[in-house]
């Protein structure tokens, strides 16, 4: 636990950011790659490892971790969005895959959308795109499933 510790501690300390309980907490669930989690499910994880957590707290924690671009969010629908450690991806408007299976969120900037197809007239602000399927991992283990039923 204390590499992951320093790991958060100089990750807040880069951004000039005050290292607080919560942010630790927060950043702690969110170090693990491929994860991306809700507000809700940020709250939820935290208390079942026996944090006391305060919502306006929590939410303001999010905020700032945003603006200071420490975690990006991820639409998923109209309800919910997710947060992932930003890492060297400042802004989220890239798309990203997420595994159906195991449930990780991988960034992928290299398959930005093309808008040259835009139709005249339109200017696009942001884009979201969200794909779904199986990770590499996933894949060869419901394939090896697959042929072990043959
Ligand atoms: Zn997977
Ligand atoms: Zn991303």
């Amino acid at each position: 636990m204390v590499a992951k510790n320093d790991t958060v501690i100089q990750l807040l300390r880069s951004k000039r950011l005050n290292v607080t309980d919560i942010r630790l907490q927060l950043l702690q669930l969110l170090l693990e790659p491929g994860t991306a989690l809700s507000q809700k499910e940020l709250e939820e994880r935290l208390s079942s490892e026996g944090h006391s957590v305060d919502r306006v707290t929590l939410y303001r924690s999010i905020r700032t971790l945003l603006d200071k671009q420490v975690i990006h969010p991820i639409t998923i629908d109209a309800q919910t969005v997710k947060y992932k450690l930003a890492g060297d991806h400042k802004k989220s408007d890239h798309p990203h895959f997420l595994c159906s299976h195991c449930q990780r969120m991988i960034c992928m900037p290299q398959l930005s959308p093309s808008t040259e197809d835009l139709p005249e007239g339109f200017t696009l602000q942001s884009a979201q795109l969200l794909l779904e399927g199986l990770c590499p991992h996933c894949s060869l283990t419901t394939k090896q499933k697959d042929s072990e039923g043959e």
